[in-house]
């Protein structure tokens, strides 16, 4: 185990001093900049054209009230991510939540006012306000799926204590989740936390692994009927109000619409993996059973190391590989990513009650991200720090956009985070022995498997589970599609615990974001792409890639991709990143 002195805390009182009444102060300054606010609704009456300078005069003062209630949600989840026992935690930011639905429905009526102008009124305003235009012409194309003041204002309300309520709940009964140790040699003594459990899984004794999965799937297997009612909740919410009230033809159709996707690119993702993910890992599952020497591989092998872990790392000597793996591929880079530690910004320690994963949270444009990770001083955890990195360099070069417009759509979101694995992996092989360097090899095919692989079979059991839903299948029944997905995905390659049919209880974002997870699939086969032409550019594709970067979400992600000389994002676009990832598999012992 690393040593805990060596592990970074972040300091949230740079943000709000406990105690000192600032929060409340600017939720004040909120609400009364709300009120004022809602003195513009005077201008905006049948019969009356707004002028350009009082259009941009409205678009300012909302930007100013955007960043402020961005400001405050990003301390109140910190705070709660930090600590998600803390019921100081909790009931802060449920309170921030309501706070920021009172200022949506408070500032609402010009949002509805801008979607309903006719194109001919809309047509000048939006050419004299060129800052906002991406932000103001998406917000035009939900009007088909907006509702009228009253019903809007109400599903904000109702959210509150519905979906966020229940998303509080699902977070609080699993980060409180221990796990018993004994499957350990020795029996063990005491429990851990999901992050350490996961370490023993990347064991390279295959009883281990076993015994760390078998415990997961026994903790969540018990609640599995309990967090799938949770689930179906959620889904059957979204179902009502993307389909049912908002008319977007399917549940998934909602999420491509935020992503500012077509239907058509991520079915053309989806199709894509559903044929090549079992034709591309199927043989090198079958290549790593031999060279672990097992017959058949087990899902307990999928992430197994070919050599056991040569130590592990301090957090310095891990920060000290991630910083060389950037400064490798741009100076800037790495000063972004060391700024978010100098700032005191990353909090990578292992504290009971502290939320599990990592994330990097970037609330408004200007301001150094936030980063949390469980550091537990495996190499794995090197790859962590490099992508929650990542994103913060990403957020970093996009932090002139304004701030309805840097956050990147969620299929560009995880460019610059793959982006950083990928160097980190590049800068380890160079300094490894032979041994090593294989090993390194299986863990890039390792990581490709998790994340074009596992997510994109993850979105299709989710497409699957909202139909199903729909039709008013159980958490058994699910369990059981589950099972039938992971047996579409492995294609005999990989023999399969029955345990593993509540694996999808265990993964958040089916809770959180619905439809999120094809991301991460989308985001990795399209840096595979980046990759292949930084290797055959160089330094020349350096200002290529921070061009795309800095972009954030200020045009759709095909617009920021074309412009950079990439896509269509069709079948043969995609069939290039399984190319990039067959590359990877070791041609000698191929079958
Ligand atoms: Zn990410």
């Amino acid at each position: 185990m690393a040593l805990k002195a060596d592990v970074p805390h972040w300091d949230l009182d740079q943000y709000y001093l406990p105690d000192s009444g600032k929060l409340e102060t600017d939720l004040a300054l909120m609400r009364t900049k709300c009120e004022g606010f809602a003195e513009r609704r005077g201008l905006l009456v049948p019969g009356r054209a707004l002028g350009p300078a009082e259009f941009l005069d409205c678009l300012r003062e909302l930007e100013d009230i955007t960043r402020l209630a961005h400001f405050l949600e990003g301390y109140a989840a910190l705070a709660f991510a930090q600590d998600t026992s803390d019921q100081r935690a909790q009931s802060q930011l449920a309170r921030v939540e309501e706070a920021l639905t009172h200022v949506e429905n408070d500032v609402m009526f010009f949002t509805l006012w801008w979607k309903e102008l006719p194109d001919g009124e809309a047509g000048p305003l939006l050419e004299a306000a060129p800052g906002y235009r991406y932000m103001l012409s998406r917000s035009r194309a939900f009007r088909i799926h907006t509702l009228g003041e009253a019903e809007e204002k109400i599903c904000n309300i109702k959210d509150l204590n519905g979906r966020q309520a229940l998303q509080r709940l699902y977070d609080t009964i699993t980060n409180g989740y221990r796990f018993e140790g004994s499957f350990l040699p020795g029996g063990g003594a005491g429990t851990m936390g999901r992050e350490e459990l996961m370490v023993h899984a990347r064991s390279h004794l295959p009883e281990v692994r076993e015994g760390a999965y078998r415990e997961l799937y026994r903790v969540y297997g018990q609640a599995g009927p309990h967090l799938g009612q949770i689930f179906l909740a959620l889904a059957g919410d979204w179902h009502l109000e993307q389909v049912s009230l908002r008319r977007h033809p399917s549940p998934q159709a909602a999420r491509n619409k935020i992503n500012d996707l077509g239907a058509e690119t991520v079915e053309s993702l989806l199709r894509v993996c559903r044929r090549r993910v079992p034709e591309v890992f199927g043989p090198y599952f079958r290549l790593k059973a031999k060279r672990l020497g097992l017959g058949t591989l087990r899902r307990y092998d999928v992430y197994a190391p070919l050599v056991p872990a040569e130590g592990t790392y301090s957090f310095p000597e891990a920060m000290a590989e991630v910083e060389g793996a950037f400064r490798s591929f741009d100076g800037q880079f790495a000063d972004l990513a060391l700024k978010v530690a100098a700032d005191r910004r990353l909090d990578a320690g292992l504290r009971p009650g502290k939320q599990g994963g990592a994330f990097c949270a970037s609330s408004v444009p200007g301001q150094t991200p936030w980063v949390l990770a469980n550091f537990t001083g495996q190499r794995h955890d090197l790859f962590t720090l490099a992508h929650e990195l990542g994103h913060a360099v990403h957020s970093q070069l996009a932090a002139c956009l304004n701030v309805f417009e840097f956050h990147s759509a969620l299929p560009l979101a995880e460019t610059a985070s793959t982006f950083g694995e990928m160097l980190l992996t590049r800068r380890l092989m160079g300094k490894a022995g032979e041994r090593e360097r294989e090993d390194l090899g299986f863990a890039l095919l390792d990581d490709a498997y998790a994340t074009v692989g596992r997510q994109a079979f993850f979105s299709l059991f989710e497409v699957q589970a909202h139909e199903m839903i729909s039709r008013g299948a159980t958490p058994d029944e699910l369990a059981e599609a589950y099972l039938a997905n992971l047996a579409e995905q492995f294609a005999g390659s990989v023999e399969v615990g029955d345990e593993f049919r509540w694996e999808w209880v265990s993964i958040p974002h089916f809770f959180h974001v619905p439809f999120y997870v094809y991301a991460y699939s989308f985001g990795q086969l399209l840096v595979y792409s980046l990759w292949r032409l930084y290797e055959s550019q160089g330094p020349a594709f350096v200002p290529r890639m921070k061009a795309i970067l800095a972009k954030g979400g200020s045009a759709s992600p095909e617009t920021i991709l074309s412009q950079a000389g990439l896509g269509p994002l069709d079948d043969e676009f995609w069939l290039g990143g399984f190319e990039v990832i067959e590359g990877f598999i070791p041609r000698d012992q191929r079958e």
